[in-house]
C-alpha cells in the first residue's frame, strides 16, 4: 500500500506533552484557557484549537497494581475516511485526501451547511474515532492535517520531529507497518497480551500494551461503527437531497470513488 504512516509505540510514551505543544506551534493555534480538575491532562478534550491530545488515564490491573496509560490521540487519517464522505455531502470539497501521502485533510470549505443553514453535527456523526471539532464560533471544522505540508517539503510532521522518547515515527507506510510489527513482537516476550490498533483500518497505528478501555474509549473504532455512520449518512443524504441540497449519492459510489470526493487512497 502506497502513501506514508505514523507508527506510534505506546510503551515507550512518558507524556511529556512535547508533541503537542509542537503541533500548537506548528499549526499556530493559540491555547485555551484551562482548570485543574485533579488530573495532569490538559486540556480535557481535543478541540478546533486542540487537534493533538496526550490523554491521561490511571488504571489498576486484577491485582492492585497501578499504572499509568498515556494516549497521544489525534486523527487517524483513516484508509476509507467517513469524515470525508459525510462532510462532502453538506460542502463539496470540506474533507479532501492527497493521493501521495494519504493525508486525510479538512480545508477551508469545512462549514457544513444544507441549502439554508449551518448543520452542527456532533464529531461522533463524523468520525469512528471521534476526532474532528468544530469552532463554535466560526463553525469550521478542523483536525490533524498529518502536517502535510511539511511532509510534501521533506520534513517530518512537527509532532514526530519533537518526540524524544522514540514514541512517534512517521515514513512510508510499508516501512512503518513493518516497524509496528517488529517492535510488537519484542514487546510481547514480556506483555503476550500487546497489540496493534486497527493498524488494517487507518494511518495511525499505536501499540498498546494496555487493554483499550484503559486508554480511552476511542482508541479502538468500536465494531460496525463505521458502517453505522456510513449508512446514517446515507439516510441524511436522502434527506437533504429530498429538501433541495446537496445531492444524493450512494455508499457504493463513496467506496469505489466515484464522488470526486478528493482523491482517494487504498
Ligand atoms: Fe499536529 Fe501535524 Fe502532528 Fe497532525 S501531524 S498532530 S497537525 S503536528
Ligand atoms: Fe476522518 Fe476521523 Fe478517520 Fe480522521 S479518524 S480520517 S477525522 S474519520
Amino acid at each position: 500500500m502506497k502513501g506514508k504512516s505514523f507508527f506510534v509505540d505506546l510503551t515507550l510514551c512518558t507524556a511529556c506533552r512535547g508533541c503537542q505543544v509542537a503541533c500548537k506551534q506548528w499549526k499556530n493555534l493559540p491555547a485555551e484557557k484551562t482548570r485543574n480538575v485533579g488530573s495532569h491532562q490538559n486540556p480535557q478534550d481535543l478541540s478546533a484549537k486542540t487537534i493533538r491530545l496526550v490523554r491521561f488515564n490511571e488504571s489498576r490491573s486484577d491485582d492492585g497494581k497501578f499504572s499509568w496509560n498515556f494516549f497521544p490521540e489525534q486523527c487517524r487519517h483513516c484508509i476509507e475516511p467517513p469524515c470525508r464522505y459525510i462532510a462532502n455531502l453538506y460542502a463539496p470539497e470540506a474533507v479532501v485526501q492527497d493521493a501521495e501521502t494519504g493525508a486525510v485533510v479538512m480545508t477551508d470549505k469545512a462549514i457544513l451547511k444544507t441549502a439554508r443553514r449551518r448543520v452542527n453535527l456532533e464529531p461522533w456523526q463524523l468520525c469512528p474515532y471521534n476526532v474532528p471539532r468544530m469552532d463554535e464560533e466560526t463553525g469550521l471544522w478542523n483536525k490533524c492535517d498529518m502536517c502535510v505540508d511539511r511532509v510534501k517539503a521533506g520534513m517530518k510532521p512537527s509532532c514526530v520531529l519533537s518526540c524524544p522518547s522514540g514514541t512517534m515515527n512517521f515514513g512510508d507506510r510499508k516501512e512503518m507497518l513493518s516497524l509496528a510489527e517488529k517492535r510488537l513482537a519484542e514487546v510481547r516476550k514480556t506483555r503476550p497480551d500487546a497489540y496493534l490498533a486497527d493498524p488494517e483500518e487507518v494511518r495511525v497505528i499505536y501499540l498498546c500494551d494496555a487493554p483499550a478501555e484503559n486508554y480511552h474509549d476511542t482508541l479502538l473504532a468500536k465494531r460496525g461503527e463505521k458502517g453505522r455512520i456510513l449508512a446514517a449518512a446515507q439516510k441524511q443524504a436522502v434527506r437533504i437531497a429530498s429538501t433541495g441540497g446537496q445531492e444524493k449519492h450512494s455508499r457504493r459510489d463513496f467506496l469505489t470513488g466515484k464522488l470526486g470526493l478528493g482523491s482517494r487512497k487504498a
